[in-house]
């Protein structure tokens, strides 16, 4: 169980929640980082009195600085800064809530610290899955999910000791904002259309993913990578109601599924308290008036962006981090309005076509598939 946490991207959506299941356990905090929100990184540092803050943005980090001087609160700022707060040696946790590819170095040096991963930042492991995999086993670090699909998955795989007797997981997909719509009516939808999702409230990117299913897709390659299954045994399942989290499908074809309420504070809190479980702030989940639960598949035609992703889960070698680094600027491009939602899935598809899939990568490899995805999208 952790006892001291260092949380990168400590203002964001899982930041936040992250720093009330702290609060709440009775949990230290070692670090919180953030991009430039220094107003809000300020009130963090005064509340949880962490050993060290960080801005990576520096003038951010210069501000923070002085806002600061009146506590024992070291402030750094940058990439270092960032490095530094993933290795500071009193956190035998890190929680990575960073969003996107920025993500991977920290997550490497906390790993070769051998601390425990809360790993939230998916792009991560969609672009580097195997690499960050095996340094985890190298250093002895564990790598616990708090994307709550996987966390179920984790949950219903426990006490499994073969996982030859897993016949497939099922990934839960609430379909987002636009379930049911035809591409001509996805269209004209815009940026405000696309951040309003029906069950959960989370950061700006990672909710457009949801509206366009990339998100399912990514979530597709994570598991993949995570649980060493083949792209062919992992299933998405349409599930509006985002109750059942996801599924695991045994060989004598019984399935175990975890529920709760749609509250990420459940599988943040697992991440640090596994193998235990102790009370906390997630919502109850009221069985008698959840109503009825539904099931369905989804919409490949139409949402495009979850079938470039299953074929890039295919393809393995760097066709992730093609994939992932084509839709962080597409998906950057439509939060800026300056492209429409339709043509996110266009970009990444276009990227995937002009971008050479290198098999077997080191992570040279993959910084350069990153780079040359978002410039082909540009
Ligand atoms: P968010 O946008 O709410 O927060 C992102 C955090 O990262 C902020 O603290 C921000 O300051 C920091 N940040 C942003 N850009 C940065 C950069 N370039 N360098 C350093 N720090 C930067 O995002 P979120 O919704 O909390 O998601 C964070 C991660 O967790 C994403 O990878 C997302 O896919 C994953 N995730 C989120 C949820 C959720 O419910 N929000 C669920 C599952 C997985
Ligand atoms: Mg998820």
């Amino acid at each position: 169980m952790s006892k001291c946490i260092s949380i990168l991207g400590s203002t964001g959506s899982i930041g936040r929640q992250s720093l009330e299941v702290i609060a709440a356990c009775g949990m230290e905090v070692a670090a919180l980082t953030a991009n430039s929100s220094v107003e809000k990184l300020e009130a963090q540092a005064r509340q949880f009195n962490p050993k060290l803050a960080v801005m990576t943005d520096e003038r951010a980090a210069a501000d923070l600085k002085v806002r600061l001087a009146d506590t024992q609160v070291k402030v750094a700022g940058g990439m270092d800064g960032l490095l530094e707060a993933a290795a500071i040696p009193q956190a035998d946790t890190v929680i990575t809530a960073v969003v996107g590819m920025v993500g991977l170095r920290p997550t490497l040096a906390a790993i070769r610290e051998g601390k425990r991963i809360g790993l939230a930042n998916k792009e991560t492991l969609v672009c580097a899955g195997p690499l960050v995999l095996e340094e985890a086993k190298d250093y002895g670090a564990q790598i616990i999910p708090v994307d709550s699909e996987h966390s179920a998955l984790f949950q219903c795989l426990e006490g499994n000791r073969d996982r030859g007797e897993v016949k497939r997981l099922i990934l839960t997909c609430s379909g987002g904002p636009f379930y049911g719509k035809t591409a001509a009516e996805l269209q004209g939808m815009t940026r405000e259309d696309a951040l309003r999702h029906p069950n959960w409230s989370m950061g700006a990117k990672i909710t457009v993913d949801s509206a366009t299913l990339m998100n399912k897709g990514l979530e597709v390659i994570e598991a993949m990578h995570l649980y060493h299954m083949p792209p062919e045994k992992i299933s998405v399942v349409i599930h509006r109601e985002s109750i059942i989290h996801s599924l695991v499908e045994y060989c004598d074809n019984a399935m175990l599924a975890q529920l709760g309420a749609p509250d990420m504070r459940l599988p943040i809190q697992y991440a640090l308290t596994w193998p235990k479980r102790v009370p906390g702030p997630a919502q109850e989940l009221d069985l008698w008036n959840c109503g009825p639960l539904t099931f369905g598949a989804p919409d490949l035609k139409t949402f495009r962006c979850l079938d470039l992703a299953l074929r890039a889960a295919q393809e393995g070698g760097t066709a992730g981090a093609v994939l992932n680094g084509a839709n962080e600027e597409a998906v950057a491009q439509f939060l800026a309005g300056k492209i429409g939602f339709l043509d996110i899935a266009g970009k990444v598809e276009g990227a995937m076509e002009q971008v050479t899939v290198v098999q077997n990568p080191g992570i040279g490899d993959i910084l350069e598939a990153d780079r040359a995805a978002r410039e082909a999208v540009r």
